[in-house]
Parts: C-alpha cells; structure tokens; sequence
C-alpha cells in the first residue's frame, strides 16, 4: 500500500503535520507520518473486516506540512490555513501527527466552516489541563484549548485512563461509553480526535506517554467503525505515534492499519 501513489481526485486528503515541540517526556511523534507512510508498503490494500479496497477510496496524500519548532503559534497558523484551505472545498482532511496539539489547529479550522461541530475524542489522558509546565499550549491542554472554543458540552472522551487530580471533574462530564456517543452526536458534523496512546503499550509502545491498561486494535477498530459509519464525519486525525520509540517497528503499522481502515470506514459508500 503506498499512500502517495493513490490516482484519486482526493475527496479525503491526508496531511502530514510533523511537529512535536510541545512533548514533555519522550519526543519523536515529529516522525510519525513519515513513519506511517513507509509501514504502509507492508500492508495490503484490501481489507478483510470491511470487505473493501483502499484502492477504491477517494483519498490523496498532500505530504507533510513544514512546520517550525519552538513556540507553537506559528505552526498551529500553519495548520490552520492548511485545513482552512481543504474544508473550504469540502474536502474531509485527514491529519496524521505529529503530537496531539496540532488538532488545536486543525479545529480552529474546522470550528468556523460547521455550525454544530461535535468532537470525539480518544485517548488514554484527559489533555484537560489548563496549563503543563507553565504553557497554555501543549499536548496535555489540547482539549482545554478545544472546549475554549467549542465548549465542553460539545466534546466526548472515550478511553481515558489517566487524569491529574484537576482535570477529573471536568473529565466526569463528557467522559462517554461509546455506544451513547452515536445518539449524542447523530444529527451534527463531527471531528474525531484519534490520540493512538489510547491503546495498550502492549501493542503500541511507540508514542511519547505510554499509559498501561488500554484497549486492544480490535477494541479500537470496532469503536472507530461504529463512530465512522454512523456519525457524519468531517475531519480525522490519527496522532502520538513517535516511531523511534518501538524498535520492532510493528507500532507505525499498527497506525498505518488504523489509518488504511479509517480511510475506507470514512468513504462515503
Ligand atoms: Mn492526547
Ligand atoms: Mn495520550
């Protein structure tokens, strides 16, 4: 499966954000889309759970994004701009991180093109800090900075495992089993927010904050299903994966399979 290679017009557009400046314990997730694309030669195009071929889906890959290092602000008004620009031609983008601050640019996007935006976001940590380490713009506030926008009511978690001590009030309200997610969400436009920490570092150690005690690629897949095929879509991001952190390599494939069924669950049928 080669991702660039796809003949299509690009109805989804997947867009490399390689930025990791805000990673407090083990960085790396900068190589995440590169990493992603190049596991993505060891897979087939066909998928047996949905009897469907990625060499039917209307995708294109744009590459990667060239993004500062540093402060974060002008490479979230990079990302910005960029998913400005796809959902303004009603594309769907399909951001692949990078760490999880860059869906704070794609939202800032998203959020002024759909009245209504509903967000779904998966993960092993809550991201509700108001501040990490002194910065309001970092990978553990990003769904802060999010509900600053949208508001919290229109947020839903799935997965979390992990909360400092103040962000658990704030996470009892929208933490959500995933079955109650589709009638929450049924009649609105929805972005969903993919951190892969979610699973167990069991099977996906390579990311920058492994949290023990997560779901299984079954368990996630089934849950993506479920959102993909019954909620009206408008964005995806697939974040965290910080490849050089799994030697064996099987954590970028783990992403790629995510991405490859993400992207035929999300085709309009
Ligand atoms: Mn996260
Ligand atoms: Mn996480």
């Amino acid at each position: 499966m080669h991702y660039l290679a796809s003949k299509h017009t690009g109805t989804i557009c997947i867009l490399g954000m390689p930025f990791d400046s805000t990673a407090t314990y083990r960085p790396g997730a900068r190589f995440g889309p590169m990493a992603i694309r190049e596991a993505s030669h060891s897979l087939e195009t066909f998928s047996p759970m949905q009897e469907a071929d990625l060499e039917d889906i209307d995708f294109m890959d744009m590459g990667d994004l060239e993004l500062p290092f540093g402060n974060p602000e002008p490479a979230l008004a990079i990302i910005e701009h960029s998913v400005s620009k796809i959902v303004s031609q009603g594309r769907i983008p399909f951001p692949l991180g990078g760490e999880h601050l860059i869906s704070l640019g794609c939202l800032r996007a998203i959020t002024k093109e759909y009245q209504g935006l509903k967000i779904i976001h998966l993960d092993a940590h809550a991201d509700l800090r108001d501040m990490y380490l002194g910065q309001k713009l970092s990978h553990a506030t990003v769904i802060r900075r999010i509900s600053e926008i949208i508001g919290l009511e229109s947020i839903r978690q799935i997965g979390i495992r992990s909360f400092a001590r103040e962000e658990r009030p704030l996470a009892n309200e929208i933490l959500a089993e995933p079955e109650k997610i589709i009638d929450w969400a049924s009649s609105s436009p929805c972005y969903i927010s993919c951190d892969l920490d979610i699973l167990d570092p069991s099977i996906f150690p390579g990311t920058g904050t492994p949290e023990p005690g997560g779901i299984s690629f079954q368990q996630l897949i089934e849950t993506l299903f479920e959102i993909l095929r019954n909620l009206r879509v408008v964005g995806m991001d697939v974040v965290e994966l910080a490849p050089q952190l799994d030697p064996s390599g099987v954590s970028s494939v783990v992403a790629a399979k995510v991405v490859r069924e993400c992207l035929i669950a999300l085709s309009p049928s």
